[in-house]
């Protein structure tokens, strides 16, 4: 999907390894595509925090100079898409916060849903909060009564007043604490280093870049903190589900992730297979994926038919942001510039276009256009995940109800807007069916395609 939904952000925490800062930044890449907008890095020696951090991607924030100044075993990294609050350095994380009852730092990905109303609570109780991220209440919830011997117990109070879909990353001067919602809506898992110490992440990709051993998955309601001494482990809650997001596996997350035991790739390709045998396209030609996070799905989508799989569209991945968008020509140039039609390929052809999702439509229609002009006879556009119809309050940027085309307008009206021959989607039990394959005796959050939220939306 080249449109316009954005992932909240990655986490990434390492624990007792002389290359803490190093292998953090390694994993922050490996978590560019959770965010773009900035990325930051805590360390500690133990004895005290470095920090840097800045806007823009890992690399415009950080070199050799700045990774030298962050000494220490210890570190937490973040790579932000802003949600909650705005494009802005003062809320790119980890924030260090000073205290002196001991300092600090603190990352997160997620949406805390009852933010506004916690930090009314807190301000007229006397905090003063630094930026406009949601991150920071829980950061004054737990150190409104912190002892160093009630710790785990301040934070599970604070836990439990937060309403919605969180992973937090919080290091002391030499402890490591992993928490995560009590519906277990944003991925974070366990892994061993080679020399002994630990790593926690969003997305297992990064125990692989690093040769580190997968431990487990962090329990929904779950806060685990590593010592040098013990890895203690608790439930802030016993009322858990297990609502893992389903657009981890249909969009965000990389293909070579294993969520909640499960393999991103494996899990789009079953859905491709689900849209092939539910929603089937007779005597097609070809079966082509939109780049990136479609390509497993429409093999799986070939796979099944028994439609010859092609490259019909390629992506260029150096390409960033373009600022062009005035008119609807400009807007075509500006997305050949990201995406090109293999014209040898699609030419005289009826495709089966496959898309993981779509957002506003304004892409899909013009990925539809670019493949006519190369010479497509027919252009059938299979979605394999079921219409957006609902907003994300879980620190997904779909916004507004106005911005998601399937929440106004019907398929067959969505079909007309994006001129395709043919639109079909898989449905929500479709998509439960598919995950029920894979028998790792979990649920999925589908709210964003029926409406029915795991935690209370209205505060
Ligand atoms: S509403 Fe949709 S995008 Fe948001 S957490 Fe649930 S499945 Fe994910």
């Amino acid at each position: 999907m080249l449109d316009t939904l954005k992932e909240a952000c990655g986490v990434i925490g390492i624990f007792n390894h002389p290359d803490a800062t190093q292998l953090t930044y390694l994993c922050l890449k490996a978590l560019q595509h959770r965010g773009q907008e900035g990325a930051g890095i805590v360390t500690s020696d133990t004895q005290n925090h470095h920090i840097v951090r800045g806007e823009g991607l890992v690399d415009q924030v950080f070199n050799k100079q700045k990774l030298d100044t962050l000494l220490g075993i210890h570190a937490i990294g973040h790579v932000r898409y802003s949600t909650k609050g705005g494009k802005c350095l003062e809320n790119v994380q980890p924030f260090l916060f000073r205290h002196h009852s001991g300092d600090f730092a603190l990352c997160h990905n997620g949406n805390i849903v009852n933010s506004d109303i916690l930090k009314n609570n807190l301000e007229a109780q006397g905090s003063l909060f630094q930026s406009t991220s949601d991150t920071e209440i829980m950061a004054h919830l737990f150190k409104k009564n912190y002892t160093d011997a009630q710790r785990f117990e301040i934070i599970k109070n604070s836990l439990n007043q937060l309403e919605g879909a969180f992973t937090f990353l919080l290091l002391t001067k030499k402890i490591l604490y992993a928490m995560r919602d009590k519906h277990g809506l944003r991925p974070l898992s366990l892994g061993r280093l080679d020399n002994g110490g630990y790593i926690v992440a969003s997305e297992t990709c990064c125990f692989d870049i690093l040769n580190a051993t997968f431990i487990r998955d962090i329990e929904p309601g779950e806060v685990i903190g590593i010592s040098l001494e013990e890895l203690h482990t608790t439930h802030y809650s016993q009322n858990i589900t297990h609502k893992m997001c389903a657009m981890e596996y249909i969009y965000f997350s990389r293909p070579d992730s294993q969520i909640e035991s499960i393999n991103v790739h494996n899990f789009r390709k079953q859905c491709g297979k689900v849209l092939a045998q539910k929603h089937p396209v007779a005597n097609a030609d070809l079966v082509i994926g939109v780049p990136d996070s479609s390509l497993s799905a429409a093999m799986g989508y070939a796979s099944e038919s028994k439609i010859p799989y092609e490259l019909g569209l390629v992506k260029n991945k150096y390409v960033g942001r373009t600022f062009i968008e005035p008119t609807q020509i400009l807007r075509e140039h500006a997305l050949k510039i990201k995406l090109s039609v293999v014209k040898a390929i699609v030419e005289g052809k009826k495709l089966v276009v496959v898309d993981d999702s779509i957002v506003r439509g304004n892409t899909s229609k013009n990925i539809i256009k670019l493949l006519r002009k190369a010479g497509a006879k027919e252009v059938h556009f299979r979605l394999a995940s079921p219409p957006f119809s609902y907003p994300c309050f879980y620190g997904v940027d779909t916004s507004t109800f106005e911005e998601l085309i399937a929440a106004k307008q019907s398929i067959e009206d969505v079909r007309k807007f994006i001129e395709a021959d043919s639109l079909e989607y898989l449905t929500p039990d479709e998509l439960l069916e598919t995950q029920r394959t894979f028998n790792n005796g979990k649920s999925l959050c589908l709210a964003c395609f029926t409406g029915k939220y795991p935690t209370k939306t209205n505060f």
